[in-house]
């Protein structure tokens, strides 16, 4: 790119000089006031009737073949203004040093003003530059085979002024020119093209949902064909919420109108992001030559915003969406009623089809972002790298069961059993929360040669058999058997109920949550466990705490949610975070529990402890302490329980606020609203859901990645749509 646009040689004529144009070529009397433009100058005419015009002027020096390019080209796209020739015939009026157009006036409002970008007016958007690309398919002109800077195939000059960039913009810049260096021109198919249907030269109709047309040809050049949309894509994208979910409704339109091929589809992302990079690269020079001009700034800031909310998507996530959006969509739904067992239930009333995770997001197959805000098993982030290549690492190297000798066990037994109280010494290996918690019930009836157990209100510890009969939470509920004999149930008011219970049924074992999940992120009252233990252990039985769902660092002030009760347990269960999602689950307890187990049964686990969960194992542990998540789980809980009693001094759905670190909770009036607000929630991109015997309770208990800006999206989000519930 030698030369910049032309903006020193743009026109300069007064609003009188173009009114007496506008009579003199055209006949026409009209009042004529400014529009904004980059190269040309151009007026809005309006005549007596109301009717609009607009009046095109450019500088003579400018090559007259390129303006007959742009009218041949506008007369075979729909969306264009139409030409309007003078009234001596001319298409193209000179007079002294100007060329002067005229053309028809298009309704609508710039589409960068229309808010907002709702799926049907994106579509529009989409079959607009279909029926754009395939009129000028046939097309060709001498003028459109130039050099020129803004075309994508030839912008490699602009890498030049990387230099005027801060190192951290320069940065966020290198991925997408990486990308677009490595792009194989050859194998695109090639027409003319418009080559900037940015969001200030596409107009649309708010309310009919629609584009009305598209202005300046200027850009116009023979390239890749795919260039077309891909800059259009780019604006698109400006200013969303889920930009790559707006640019995939654009494609999904375009395609069934004009078909990519494989290879455009493949250039399409990384040709938006060329663009993106194009427009701040030039803003930055032209900036340092014309400081002051407003036009080149309009989208600048914008544009920043964008290329950093991209750069923080799952890398090749943008490209797997847009290719998506031109396939048939799979009915999932009905092959899971066909082939799954029907006794499980899907979340939302319109349920999500999720396609990737990315630490405390997760994206669905039409490219929208939620924050993730309930999901505690993914504990470092959904597939943290460091997790998956530790499972990935160890998986290509050795995968066995624990009857050899490997370093990886070792190292995870050490380390978890270092997190513990000392006199938890002992650990087993197991597959899942259930299966911990299946074990640590052998556990303490080997240890006790007692089966009674006494849980409390609305528990639930696991899906086997003997776990159902010690969860209240399934066998109080629908399609459950009612409270075995050898299960007691407490109240946890007050430790007061357990200990009665242990003297009057002399339990095994006591199960308990170290704060409740299924019964509404309960917070048991201070020094309970501490009593309960006390008197269950005096009544001749062993304390289990299950920290399924609380522990690793989730309560924020400890890195087991029992610390925080002051109580040490005989045994602890573990689960769901232990893994990031890779199934393990772990039990710990004292030597002489485990050695009254080893009574000649031996107690094997096929996967349980494995050189891969193990690997996996320790990653998590690592990524916990060297991103210091349990110190974030502390400050984000605070942040997040003082926003929500603000909410709850606002609203009066919310009837409370419970929990710690990101084990946390609010209640409100009824199911129907907790159900109302966890579904709208999920359209405005947030991902909650309710717990609790009376479904009121919303449970917030994030991936411990969970930053200050997600807390105030989390907040903001929640505001908005109370505001809509309260407004019924
Ligand atoms: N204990 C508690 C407290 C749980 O919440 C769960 C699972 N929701 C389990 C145990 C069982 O874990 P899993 O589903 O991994 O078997």
């Amino acid at each position: 790119m030698a030369t910049p646009p032309a903006l020193d040689r743009a026109p300069r004529l007064s609003a009188a000089e173009a009114e007496r144009l506008a009579e003199e070529l055209y006949g026409l009397r009209a009042a004529a006031a400014p529009l904004s433009s980059e190269r040309d100058q151009n007026f809005c005419l309006t005549d007596r009737s109301g009717a609009r015009f607009v009046l095109k002027i450019a500088n003579a020096a400018e090559p007259r073949e390129i303006l007959d390019m742009q009218n041949a080209a506008m007369a075979l796209v729909p969306a264009a203004p139409r030409l309007i020739a003078a009234r001596r015939g001319e298409e193209i009026a000179r007079r002294s040093e100007y060329f002067v157009r005229l053309f028809s006036w298009i309704e609508g409002a710039c589409f960068a003003e229309v808010r907002p970008h709702t799926p049907r007016l994106l579509a529009s958007l989409g079959r607009t530059l279909a029926a754009m690309d395939s009129a000028l398919a046939g097309f060709d002109h001498p003028a459109a085979h130039r050099a020129f800077h803004w075309d994508l195939k030839q912008s490699a000059a602009a890498t030049r002024y990387l230099d005027l960039l801060p190192a951290a913009r320069r940065a966020l810049l290198d991925p997408f020119l990486d990308a677009w260096r490595k792009i194989e021109w050859s194998t695109l198919r090639h027409s003319v093209i418009h080559n900037d249907a940015n969001d200030y030269n596409v107009l649309a109709d708010a309310a009919a949902e629609c584009i009305t047309g598209v202005l300046d040809f200027g850009d116009m050049v023979h390239s890749a064909t795919v260039c077309n949309l891909a800059v259009a894509l780019a604006y698109a994208m400006l200013r969303e919420q889920d930009p790559i979910a707006a640019a995939a409704q654009v494609v999904a339109a375009y395609h069934a109108a004009f078909p990519l091929t494989d290879a455009e589809l493949e250039s399409l992302y990384p040709l938006a992001g060329a663009r993106l990079c194009m427009s701040v690269l030039q803003a930055a020079w032209q900036t340092r030559e014309a400081p002051g001009n407003r036009y080149l700034n309009i989208s600048n800031a914008a544009v920043w915003e964008l290329l950093e909310r991209l750069a923080r998507l799952p890398a090749g996530w943008p490209a797997e969406v847009l290719r998506r959006a031109t396939q048939p969509q799979p009915d999932l739904a009905a092959s899971r009623r066909r082939h799954l067992g029907p006794s499980l239930s899907l979340s939302y009333e319109q349920p999500l089809h999720i396609v990737r995770g990315w630490m405390q997001h997760l994206y669905d197959a039409c490219g929208r972002r939620y924050l993730d805000c309930v999901n505690n098993v993914a504990h470092v982030g959904h597939c943290h790298p460091r997790v998956v290549q530790a499972g990935n690492a160890q998986a290509a190297r050795l995968n066995t069961n624990t009857r050899y000798l490997y370093e990886p066990l070792n190292e995870y037994i050490e380390r978890l059993a270092g997190t513990l109280p000392a006199r938890l010494s002992v650990v087993y290996l197991v597959c899942s929360g259930s299966e911990a918690n299946e074990l640590a019930l052998r556990l303490a009836r080997a240890h006790t040669g007692r089966k009674g157990v006494i849980v409390v209100d609305v528990a639930y510890h696991g899906n086997t058999n003997a776990l159902v009969e010690i969860s209240p939470y399934k066998f109080e509920g629908p399609g459950g058997g009612g409270r075995p004999d050898h299960v007691q149930v407490a109240r946890i008011s007050n430790a007061g109920h357990v200990a009665q219970l242990a003297r009057e049924h002399r339990p095994g074992a006591f199960f308990c949550e170290s704060a409740l999940s299924c019964a509404g992120q309960v917070m048991l009252p201070e020094g309970y466990l501490r009593e309960a233990y006390a008197a269950v252990r005096a009544a001749g039985g062993v304390c289990v705490a299950d920290e399924v769902q609380t522990g690793f660092g989730r309560a924020g002030s400890h890195f087991w949610m029992f610390e925080t009760q002051g109580a040490v347990p005989d045994i602890v269960t573990m689960g769901k975070p232990i893994g990031n999602g890779h199934p393990m689950g772990a039990v710990a307890t004292t030597p002489e529990i485990a050695a009254s187990f080893a009574n000649g049964m031996e107690y094997f686990n096929t996967f349980g402890g494995n050189p891969v969960s193990c690997s996996v194992g320790l990653a998590v542990l690592n990524v916990i302490r060297d991103e210091n998540l349990q110190q974030n789980a502390l400050a984000m809980g605070q942040r997040l329980v003082e926003g929500l009693r603000e909410l709850q001094s606002r609203h009066a759905t919310i009837t409370d606020v419970r929990g710690q670190g990101l084990f946390l909770g609010f209640g409100m009036t009824g199911a129907q609203e907790a159900s109302a607000l966890v579904n709208r929630m999920k359209e405005s991109g947030v991902l909650l859901s309710t717990d609790g015997p009376r479904h009121n309770v919303i449970k917030i208990k994030p991936p411990m990645v969970f930053g200050a800006e997600d807390s105030a999206f989390l907040l903001e989000r929640l505001d908005r749509v109370l505001l809509q519930l309260d407004a019924g």
